[in-house]
């Protein structure tokens, strides 16, 4: 439970958090996925940020 972090990919474009999920927390990069934005309409290099 302590070793769990939810993280969002966050748009630049319109800094709309699109996608949630959890992860453990060994990891230290942070991702950045290449993920379709609905509210741009358009594929966007999503971010990282935390959710929690
Ligand atoms: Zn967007």
């Amino acid at each position: 439970m302590a070793e769990r972090i939810v993280i969002a990919l966050e748009c630049p474009g319109c800094k709309r958090r699109n996608y949630h999920f959890a992860r453990g927390k060994k990891k230290e990069y942070k991702l950045a996925l290449n993920k379709f934005c609905s509210q741009c309409r358009k594929y966007a290099v999503h971010k990282e940020v935390k959710a929690n």
